[in-house]
C-alpha cells in the first residue's frame, strides 16, 4: 500500500499531502521532487485516487474508484508517463481539449498526472503553462526528477512536495522486519532502496547478479576464470535480462568494494565473510571502472557483454600491474 509506505519513508511528503488534500481549497498544480527511486510516481496516482475516494480521509486504495484510477480505466483521469514517451504539444493539447467538457464521472472532479514531466519538449512546456494560467477546474500533479529541468514559471504556479533521498538503513529495517534475509535487504536497502525492493528481490535478474557477484568475489585470484563464468551464465541468458543482470551486478561489486575499502564491520553471512576476507588495500581504481561501466550500461548505446568482457580485461590488467 502506498499509504503505508509513504508514512514509513516519506512521512513529511505524507502530512503535506494530508494537509493539502482535505483543505477546503485545493491546490490546482502539484510539483512532486525527488531524485530517483523516490515513490513520485505511485506517489502521484495516490494523490489522484485521495481527491476522489469517499472510503477514507485519503485514499483507501481498495476500493472500485481507488482501482479504476490505479488501472488508468477512470474518465476524468489522464495519465502520461515522459519515463515512457516524450511529452508533446498534442499531449498538452489532448488535455486541454478533454478537460474543457464537463466531466463525465459523478464526482466531477477532473485531474492529469504527467510523470517526469521534464522530460518534454520545449512547446509541451509551454502549452502546458497556457493551460495551468486558464482558470479551470483540473488538477495538474506533475512529477520531476529535478526542478531545475522544468519551466520556472510552471515550477512557481505549483505547490511543490519534495521527497527526501532515501535512506538505506531505514529501508533495511523494513526489509529486515518484513521477513528479507538479511544479505539481500542489506544490498537491496543500498543499490535500489525503492517501493519495488520486496519485487527485486524476487526477481530472476537479480539472482543471477548476486550469484554472478559472489562467483566474482569468491575467485577474484583467478579472474578469467570468472570471466568465463559471466559469460556462460549472464551473458548466455536471455538478450532482454541481459542489461539489467548486468547493471545489478555493477552495483553489487561496487557496494563490495567500498565496503572492503572502509573495513565494513556487521554479520551478514558469506557476504561479510567476503568482505572481511578480502585483501585489504586500496580499490580506488576498480570502483572507478565499475562506475565507468555501470555509465556505458545506463547510455543504452553499448553492448552490455561488451562492456562486461571489457570491464573484465581492463580489471585483470589493473591486478596484473599491481
Ligand atoms: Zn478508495
Amino acid at each position: 500500500m502506498v499509504k503505508e509506505y509513504l508514512k514509513e519513508t516519506q512521512p513529511i511528503v505524507y502530512k503535506l499531502i494530508q494537509r493539502l488534500l482535505t483543505s477546503d481549497h485545493i491546490n490546482h498544480a502539484f510539483l512532486l521532487v525527488g531524485i530517483p527511486g523516490t515513490p513520485k510516481k505511485e506517489t502521484a496516482v495516490f494523490m489522484g485516487q485521495s481527491l476522489v475516494c469517499k472510503e477514507d480521509e485519503l485514499a483507501c486504495e481498495k476500493c472500485n474508484t481507488c482501482l479504476r484510477i490505479a488501472n488508468n480505466n477512470y474518465v476524468d483521469f489522464l495519465y502520461f508517463d515522459g519515463e515512457e514517451k516524450l511529452f508533446t504539444k498534442d499531449d498538452a493539447e489532448f488535455i486541454q481539449d478533454r478537460f474543457s467538457k464537463t466531466a463525465f464521472e459523478k464526482d466531477g472532479k477532473k485531474f492529469y498526472i504527467i510523470n517526469s514531466v521534464e522530460k518534454s519538449s520545449p512547446k509541451a512546456m509551454n502549452a502546458l503553462l497556457k493551460f495551468l494560467e486558464e482558470p479551470n477546474n483540473t488538477i495538474a500533479i506533475l512529477t520531476t526528477n529535478s526542478a531545475e529541468r522544468v519551466l520556472p514559471t510552471i515550477v512557481s504556479r505549483c505547490q511543490i512536495i519534495n521527497f527526501k533521498n532515501p535512506n538505506p538503513d531505514e529501508f533495511m529495517n523494513i526489509a529486515l522486519t518484513s521477513g528479507m534475509n538479511d544479505i539481500d535487504s542489506y544490498i537491496i536497502s543500498n543499490i535500489k532502496p525503492d517501493i519495488n525492493m520486496f519485487a527485486t528481490s524476487e526477481e530472476e535478474e537479480y539472482q543471477l547478479a548476486l550469484n554472478g557477484a559472489k562467483y566474482f568475489i569468491e575467485n577474484y585470484d583467478n579472474l578469467y576464470s570468472v570471466l568465463y563464468y559471466f559469460q556462460r551464465e549472464i551473458l548466455l541468458t536471455d538478450s532482454s535480462k541481459n542489461a539489467k543482470i548486468v547493471s545489478y551486478l555493477l552495483e553489487i561489486l561496487g557496494l563490495f568494494f567500498k565496503d572492503v575499502s572502509r573495513e565494513f564491520d556487521s554479520e551478514y553471512g558469506w557476504y561479510s565473510k567476503l568482505v572481511k576476507k578480502f585483501n585489504k588495500k586500496d580499490y580506488s581504481s576498480i570502483i572507478l571502472l565499475l562506475v565507468e561501466a555501470k555509465d556505458k550500461c545506463k547510455l543504452g548505446i553499448f553492448n552490455t557483454s561488451l562492456i562486461l568482457d571489457q570491464l573484465m580485461y581492463q580489471i585483470i590488467m589493473e591486478e596484473k600491474n599491481d
